[in-house]
């Protein structure tokens, strides 16, 4: 019996569209969460973005912070990225032989992220963190791996225990498919909670190949470490001879000029990427010291290859992105989203609802509690009533938000003043009628 927003945006064409998607795609979408399921909402079938919006096929155009779920960060159809896409693609889309591109790129990332001497390039970041396993597994001949709860490293068997993301965002138990024996050998602790990495440390540590972790979960909502966390996780990997993984699929780039890791000052042995590297085409990457990429095929005896990885198209994408991407970027994308947060704060302490944002950089996530948000846990703890409604209300006033409380906004480069003055009074609206 909450109230609703007045003016109800137009989705009789998405509905046709979704209906017609259903009978020859799984739900109708071909990842979960764009199903809108959770919130119980007919999807926004796109037309086309542009900067800081995205206009959908029945006419409605809203401020976008899903961003294609980060890559964007320089927003929709950069004209800078769009002609290096078309140009390149005018010589032929991909080889199945080297180009030069692919090094143009690499020297990029190797130059920007010192702990990285040698990078491969992948399709998706899903790919990324699986071959990152696999180089660890190799390295260390050992078979397990140790991640958080509600942490999301795309849908490999290993990484699919007590994931986040649309996982948690469907409430799904671990997925039927992963064989036991191999769920059997991923450890699973809560984001934060160092005492019980060490523990499980002390139990199996000569049997653990690596930590895989996202510097700042972003798949449980978007939760920061805890100051001396992220070094924890060092020190422990460290003394036990086992690899630190940081899957930057998300926050690389997104958070810093040198990733996450820059950030905390922590050198991981492994890094994974994707989003952002991509600049909007399917890509993702892994580097990390010699020692350990030169164990990788053709040097070494842990494989993993790709018909399509480092296509030109996407090199060029990724590669136009990064380059754009200078400190000053940084810096406005600091401000904009400081300035975000504190809009959403001050009408939630105004309309008096428990309300909590965690933000680094131009990651921001409202959550519905007023609890301090540092693990999955207590993120579960959300209202989803309130979330829901929220959402929907932000869809009519023409704001795109994630379709889930376990996921961030993101905010890109193209989003203008105007656009998060529009986002706050919308928001302003949408949090009064949570109020019965
Ligand atoms: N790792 C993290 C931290 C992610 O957020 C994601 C996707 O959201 C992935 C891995 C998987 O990447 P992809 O969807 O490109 O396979």
């Amino acid at each position: 019996n909450l109230k609703q927003v007045e003016v109800k945006r137009n989705e009789s064409r998405s509905a046709e569209a979704f209906a017609k998607a259903k009978q020859v795609i799984p739900g109708g979408v071909n990842s979960p969460v764009r199903a809108f399921k959770s919130v119980g909402l007919t999807p926004m079938y796109m037309d086309r973005g542009v900067g800081s919006k995205v206009y959908d096929i029945d006419g409605n155009s809203f401020i976008d912070y899903v961003c294609s779920w980060g890559p964007l960060i320089m927003g929709h159809a950069h004209p800078e990225v769009v002609e290096a896409i078309k140009k390149t693609a005018e010589k032929g889309t991909s080889f199945g032989a080297p180009t030069e591109l692919e090094t143009l790129m690499a020297e990029l990332v190797v130059e920007r992220v010192p702990s990285i001497d040698l990078v491969r390039m992948v399709n998706s970041g899903t790919e990324a963190t699986m071959s990152a396993l696999r180089l660890a597994r190799g390295y260390t001949k050992r078979q397990k791996i140790l991640k958080f709860e509600g942490s999301y490293h795309g849908h490999s068997d290993s990484l699919l225990i007590k994931a986040g993301s649309g996982v948690a965002t469907l409430g799904l138990p671990d997925s039927p498919g992963v064989p036991e024996n191999v769920a059997a050998q991923t450890i699973t602790v809560a984001f934060n909670d160092l005492a019980a990495v060490k523990l499980a440390f002390e139990k199996f540590g000569e049997e653990i190949a690596c930590i895989v972790v996202e510097p700042i979960a972003g798949n449980m909502g978007v939760v920061p470490p805890e100051p001396g966390f992220l070094e924890g996780l060092r020190q422990v990997t460290t003394q036990y001879g086992s690899l630190l993984i940081f899957d930057e699929v998300m926050t690389g780039f997104r958070v810093a000029y040198n990733c996450a890791q820059g950030l905390y000052d922590i050198e991981p042995d492994i890094t994974c990427f994707g989003k952002i590297i991509g600049g909007g085409l399917p890509v993702g990457a892994y580097g990390g010291k010699r020692q350990f990429m030169e164990m990788i095929a053709p040097i070494g005896p842990v494989y993993q290859a790709g018909t399509l990885s480092g296509n030109p198209l996407a090199m060029a994408a990724g590669y136009t992105t990064l380059k754009l991407l200078t400190p000053a970027v940084y810096e406005q994308l600091e401000l904009q989203s400081q300035k975000l947060q504190a809009g959403l704060e001050a009408n939630a302490a105004k309309y008096n609802v428990a309300f909590t944002v965690n933000r680094v950089g131009s990651m921001v996530c409202p959550f519905f509690t007023d609890k301090r948000v540092t693990n999955y846990d207590v993120a579960k703890q959300s209202n989803l009533t309130y979330f829901n409604h929220y959402f929907e209300s932000m869809l009519h006033l023409g704001i795109s938000l994630p379709p889930s409380q376990f996921e961030g906004m993101f905010v890109s480069a193209a989003h203008t003043d105007e656009d998060i003055a529009k986002t706050i009074a919308a928001h302003e609206e949408a949090i009064s009628y949570l109020q019965q």
